[in-house]
């Protein structure tokens, strides 16, 4: 319920850039629930996904 943790989430998880007000797929993870997002950019291009928490990776 933190603020800290939403904000956390605001970063493409591929490439690293801030996602905030971007065309941004949200999803959470499957392993774990962490919240990830991926930009457009990336979303386009097919990259792996890696979750920072539990590092699971995906399509
Ligand atoms: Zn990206
Ligand atoms: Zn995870």
């Amino acid at each position: 319920m933190s603020d800290s943790q939403q904000q956390a989430a605001n970063q493409c998880v591929s490439c690293g850039i801030q996602v905030a007000g971007m065309n941004a797929a949200r999803f959470d993870c499957p392993e774990c629930g962490t919240n990830i997002s991926r930009c457009a950019k990336c979303r386009k291009q097919s990259n792996l996904y890696e979750c920072p928490d539990c590092g699971f990776r995906g399509p």
